[in-house]
Formats: C-alpha cells, structure tokens, sequence
C-alpha cells in the first residue's frame, strides 16, 4: 500500500481504502483528463488538487488541464454560473463568440491529449465546447457540473444544452440538479479532504495565533463564512442576520473571509459592497485572503463557534462540509447541496431568512449544550459521507461503469 492512501486509511478506515484498490485494478494505465477553468478558487479546483494525485496513485495517468481565456470569456461565463442558478441575464452574440473562440483557441493545443484519452471529465460550462472540437475522440466523455442547475434560466440552459447533449453521460451533486438530457444522468456528491491543509487538526496556539493576527478575540463569539465574494453567498444577509443576533449577544463577533477565484470577475465589486456594508462595526472582520491561505482558513473555521453558509443557491458548499469536519453547526441557506449536509436540527440549521439565522445564532449561542451536540454529529455525519474516499470510489465506478458496463448495466431510467 502507498503511503497517501495508507494515510487516508487512518481516517476513513482500512476497507475503504481496500476497495479503493480493487476497483482500480481493471483501470491501471487508463488515460483520464480532467479539464476545469482555474487551478485555484473555488470547490473544484479544489477537488481536483487531491483527486488527480490519488487517481495517479492508483496506477491512472491522469491529467488536469485547465483553460484559459481574456475577460470577454470570464464575463460570459459567470453570466452562464448566474443564469444556470436562476438569475435572468442577457448575454451578447460578442460575449458568446468569445466563450467560443476561447474554447477552440484552447482546443488547438489539448486536441491530442484530449482525443487520445479513455475518459474526459469537463467540469462545469466553461470548457463545455470542448467534445465538439475533438472529433476524433476515441473515449468516454463526462460533463461533470456543480452548479446549482435546480432552476436554470432557460435561454441559457438552451444554448448550453446544445453542447452538453453531445456527451456521453453527465453527473449532478444532487437528484434535484438533473436535467432532461439524451443520456445518463449520475449523482456524486462533492467531498474533502481530511488530511489537507484545510482540513487537518491544528495545535490551540495556531488557532489563536491566527485569531491574534486578525484582531479576533478567542474569548467572545464568533460566526464564520467563508466563501468568494459572491452575490449567491448572500454576504449581505449574513451582515444583516448578524445585527440581528449581536442585539441579544452583543459580545459577538462577525468573519467574513473569501477571496477570487481566477475565473470569477465579480469578486471585487461584491467585496467593494461588502466592506461597505460592514465599514461601520469594528466587530464585522472581512478578510481578503489569498487563494492559498489554506491553513488560515482551517484555523478560522476552528475559532469559530457557529459556521455560516448562507447562499441563496448553492451546488454543494464545501465550506459547509469543512466547518461540519471541525465539530461546528452550520446554520446554512435552505437550498442546493447544503440540504445534504446540513440535517436541520441534527447538524445545523436550514434557513430562509436573515431573520431566520439570527434566531438560530441565538440560540445555539445560548445553548452552549446544544452546540456541542451538534457539532458533533455535523463531523461524524461527514466522516459517513463526505470523504474524499467515497468521491474517489464513486469516480472509479463510474469510469468501470462507462468502460465496462453495457453487459452488466441496468438501465432504471433513460431519459
Ligand atoms: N475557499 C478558499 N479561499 C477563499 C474562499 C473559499 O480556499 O477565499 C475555498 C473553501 O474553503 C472551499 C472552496 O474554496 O474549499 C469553495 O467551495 P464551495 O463549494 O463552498 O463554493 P464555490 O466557490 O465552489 O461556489
């Protein structure tokens, strides 16, 4: 056994990792892509900075491709992000002929790579095009979205439609996030990482230290969220619930923590309102991270007593399943994939309202039992189903299933 998987053995349990291994050995030397449009910011990037080496472990050659573009491709695909969660937008012929010239630009250098590849995983609309622009793809070809497609604004969904229905199967986080489609349609759920960075267990004095260096004080409440500077995020009605709560617990104290996301050029106008809006409470801490403040972010999460994650839409929210893995509650937005996470009233608490979460802040404040409680149940509830290992495994089936399966497959439900 290798020694990164012999690691994850520790946490997630021996067979896990066994099985790990038994599924991957029908997929030794299968050549696997992963393409997304940023290698920092955001939960796939995420994902993949620990999936890709554990697949490679495992005996896969696997590599993580990522698109570029200019700002005229970033605008039109934030505007996809927003419209695929519901917002009306209205996108210019000269927004989408740059999302598609920036598809084909960047198709000139993968084609080989791409073409040659036994499974192709395409995460999220920005490199969508791409499976058009390699004809002579001899594999398998996943879209793999994590976006909250629950309610899609239809024109954009239409014209993304197109693209996606070429594919050969695609996965959704959630059963609520599938779409009418002409292929299969899989469910896996995102994951993380126990033993990274974000994640691992840090020693009381990095916590503090941490505390210190942003003039938080350990010994009064904390609420946390993090998340990019994302309207989505509802930063301004976790403010708002904020105020509302600080009127029964005045010594609480507010974090908002984020940063860009490469391929996000909203970031700064959300941060600009954000800072705005807390400008006037010394206890209201925004924090603009760099994208590596891995460790900073861990120890936040920590601090905390009450994680946030208010969104108004959200594919997954792994920041939900990071503040549950540090023994935190999360009061989170009723929506998406934090109604996976959050149980209500086992794990945290789903709300709809400023209003709502401040009652929860409230009152989990003031049942200090209660938390603990919570907290508890929120870390073994990920420990049970949010682990890298079971994306990991889930990811295996899946290229089995693609590359082996017609044979075997039952077919419940062909759209
Ligand atoms: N994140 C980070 N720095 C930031 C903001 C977020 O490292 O300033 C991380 C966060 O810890 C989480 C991921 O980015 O691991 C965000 O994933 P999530 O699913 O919560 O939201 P997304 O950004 O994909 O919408």
């Amino acid at each position: 056994m290798t020694t990164m998987l012999e690691s994850y053995a520790r946490v997630a349990g021996e067979d896990v990792v066994n099985h790990l291994y038994q599924l991957s050995l029908p997929l030794k030397g299968m050549r696997v892509v992963h393409v997304n449009s940023t290698r920092v910011g955001g939960g796939v990037a995420e994902i993949l900075t620990k999936l890709v080496p554990l697949k490679r472990e495992l005996g896969i050659q696997v590599r993580w491709e990522v698109i570029t573009g200019e700002a005229d491709f970033y605008t039109c695909t934030k505007s996809f992000h927003n419209g695929l969660q519901g917002t009306p937008v209205s996108i210019s012929n000269t927004l989408l002929n740059a999302f598609e010239e920036t598809n084909a630009r960047n198709a000139e250098g993968l084609r080989p790579i791409l073409e040659e590849a036994d499974v192709v995983f395409i995460h999220d609309p920005q490199p969508v095009p791409l499976l058009r622009l390699c004809p002579n793809r001899k594999g398998k070809w996943i879209w793999r979205c994590h976006i909250d497609v629950s309610h899609p604004y239809r024109p954009v969904w239409k014209y993304l439609r197109n693209f996606v229905a070429e594919y050969d199967v695609s996965v959704f986080s959630l059963a609520a996030f599938s779409q009418s489609l002409p292929h299969a349609q899989y469910l896996i759920a995102p994951s993380i990482d126990p033993l990274s960075e974000k994640n691992i267990d840090l020693p009381e004095t990095e916590v503090r230290l941490v505390c210190s260096r942003f003039g938080l004080d350990c010994d009064r409440p904390v609420m946390l969220q993090v998340s990019r500077f994302d309207r989505f995020k509802d930063p301004l009605g976790v403010i708002e619930a904020y105020r509302l709560a600080k009127t029964f617990v005045p010594a609480l104290q507010l974090v908002l923590a984020g940063g860009g996301a490469t391929d996000d050029p909203e970031g700064e106008a959300v941060l600009a309102e954000v800072q705005a809006a807390g400008a006037d409470d010394p206890d209201i801490h925004i924090l603009a991270l760099p994208a590596d403040a891995h460790r900073t972010i861990n120890a936040l999460q920590r601090a905390a007593d009450i994680v946030l994650q208010k969104s108004l839409k959200e594919g997954f929210g792994l920041t939900v399943t990071e503040g549950m893995w540090k023994g935190k509650p999360v009061i989170g937005g009723d929506t998406g994939g934090i109604r996976l996470q959050v149980v209500n009233h086992h794990t945290g608490f789903l709300v709809n309202t400023p209003e709502g979460a401040a009652l929860r802040i409230r009152y989990l404040l003031q049942h200090r039992d209660r938390l603990q409680e919570m907290g508890e149940k929120a870390k073994e509830f990920v420990r049970e189903n949010f682990l890298l290992t079971r994306q990991l495994r889930e990811n295996l089936a899946l290229m089995l299933a693609l590359n082996y399966g017609d044979e075997d497959r039952i077919e419940l439900n062909t759209v």
